[in-house]
């Protein structure tokens, strides 16, 4: 019998919570669990899932016209932003009870409450119930922040946007992240008039520079009015609207601003200083290479430690804590060669090292090839599709691959495999194409577009 109420107590309800609570359940622990909003966290309640949910609807709108192409005989509908709402609503509801059945399935006691930390080995819940447990992981996730200028709060953020009872009509939107291009790209397709401000030369900073100038080309030859090197200066409510004037000077009223600017880690009073752990210059949890933190019984994962903010990195932080806690298996999470999609329209697939980086490193050979997709040739759209590959000169290696194309998320996730596992070059070349596809290039490209 152990001495504490749990073996782990983990405060989070979000995707690397839950599954650190069942996968350590699993090994015969007792685990609590609170969580003080809907189960699910970001991802599946105000993130990854209605997002995708919302880029699937906001599809529809070219397809209207590539159907006509084909020959069938459709209208352009209208949006239903309450229908969607309304379903959205529904898919959520039944995501967030398949989480708690599979926590009851598991064995983990789900505490409906806030949970601080008030000791080393101890959490309080809001109702001031007390918990003595053996390890505590903090998985409480992060949150979108507005930026430091008078009216922010006039604005709204990535959380709001799903709960809108109607959608605007004019939206301005702050940030050139993945928050922010996406939604872009989605309330663009729902018919919304999309402004997009970022205040650098290039959206998505830190991609490869051809994918994303790609990215923001077709997004913008698909209505989206973005400007570069553009920020808000000033806001305020007006009649109409909102008000704002921008670095470039000029004036326009929207019905919505939305900020896209960061997110920043949920540690405010949640005890973690009181009792020894380091908090960052991010307000991050300072965790090492094991997740754990500078007091020994405390471990946090996924975006409350601000290293990689994706699902599935917050999934693979919460299985190594359990191999290293209750296992015996002490694993260190691997960052290296992440796949990760961006969904705007069009989608972008990367994984490994951008061109820009590649070549600090050493000499590379790029492969690149960018054409127009069959499926939307009919419909005469002007959409195209890079392909590239970024390979050690020395190695052979292939360090980077980026895709803007439809499915390139599909894509990016296969690709990653091979990348991961090391492939070279010649190994992709040796790999037979599957023809017609668009994913066949990643096979067949056999002369370099430049080295550097
Ligand atoms: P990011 O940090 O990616 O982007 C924030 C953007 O806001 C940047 O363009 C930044 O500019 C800009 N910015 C920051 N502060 C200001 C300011 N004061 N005024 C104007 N602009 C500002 O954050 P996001 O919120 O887009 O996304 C957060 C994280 O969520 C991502 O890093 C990603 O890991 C994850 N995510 C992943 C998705 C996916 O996998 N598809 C989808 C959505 C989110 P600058 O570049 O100059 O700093």
């Amino acid at each position: 019998m152990s001495d504490f109420d749990y073996d782990l107590f983990v405060i989070g309800g979000g995707s690397g919570g839950v599954r650190a609570a069942r996968v350590a359940s699993a090994t015969g622990a007792t685990v609590g669990l609170a969580e003080e909003f809907r189960m699910g966290g970001t991802c599946v309640i105000r993130g990854c899932v209605p997002k995708k949910l919302m880029v699937f609807a906001s599809e529809y709108q070219e397809m209207f016209a590539d159907a006509r192409a084909y020959g069938w005989d459709v209208q352009d509908g209208t949006f239903n932003w309450p229908t969607f709402r309304t379903n959205l609503d529904a898919e959520l509801d039944r995501l967030e009870a398949v989480y708690r059945k599979m926590l009851a399935g598991s064995d983990v006691t789900v505490h409906d409450a806030r949970a601080t930390v008030t000791g080393a080995q101890e959490v309080t819940l809001a109702d001031g119930t007390t918990f003595s447990t053996k390890h505590i992981l903090v998985a409480t996730g992060g949150r979108p922040v507005l930026p430091d200028m008078k009216n922010a709060d006039l604005g709204i953020t990535s959380n709001d946007i799903f709960l809108l009872p109607d959608l605007p009509k004019k939206i301005l939107i702050v940030g050139g992240g993945y928050i922010a291009s996406e939604f872009a790209c989605i309330l663009n397709g729902l018919g919304v008039d999309v402004t997009q401000f970022y205040r650098g030369a290039q959206i998505l900073r830190g991609f490869d520079d051809e994918a994303r100038g790609l990215v923001s080309e077709m997004m913008i030859e698909k209505g989206v009015n973005l400007h570069l090197g553009t920020n808000v200066l000033e806001m305020e409510k007006h009649e109409d609207g909102i008000w704002v004037k921008c670095s470039n000077g000029s004036e326009k009223v929207y019905d919505q601003v939305m900020f896209a600017t960061g997110r920043t880690p949920n540690t405010d009073g949640l005890g973690l200083e009181a009792v020894g752990v380091d908090i960052g210059r991010r307000n991050e949890v300072v965790v090492d290479d094991y997740s754990q933190t500078k007091v020994p019984s405390i471990y946090a994962i996924g975006d409350v430690t601000n290293r990689v903010q994706l699902t599935p990195v917050a999934i693979r932080e919460g299985m190594a804590f359990v191999e290293t806690v209750f296992k015996g298996n002490p694993t260190k999470v691997d960052h290296a060669l992440i796949p990760s999609a961006i969904f705007t329209q069009p989608e972008m697939g990367t994984v490994g090292l951008s061109e820009e980086d590649a070549r600090e490193q050493e000499t590379i050979e790029v492969y690149a090839t960018s054409f127009r997709p069959m499926q939307t040739a009919f419909a005469n759209r002007p959409d195209r599709v890079l392909m590239k590959l970024v390979v050690s000169k020395a190695t052979r290696k292939v360090l980077g691959c980026h895709i803007v194309s439809p499915h390139a998320g599909e894509m990016i996730q296969l690709a990653g495999i091979a990348i991961k596992m090391g492939a070279t070059k010649e190994q992709f070349d040796a790999t037979c194409a599957v023809h017609p596809t668009i994913s066949e290039e990643l096979v067949t490209m056999r002369d370099p577009v430049r080295t550097a």
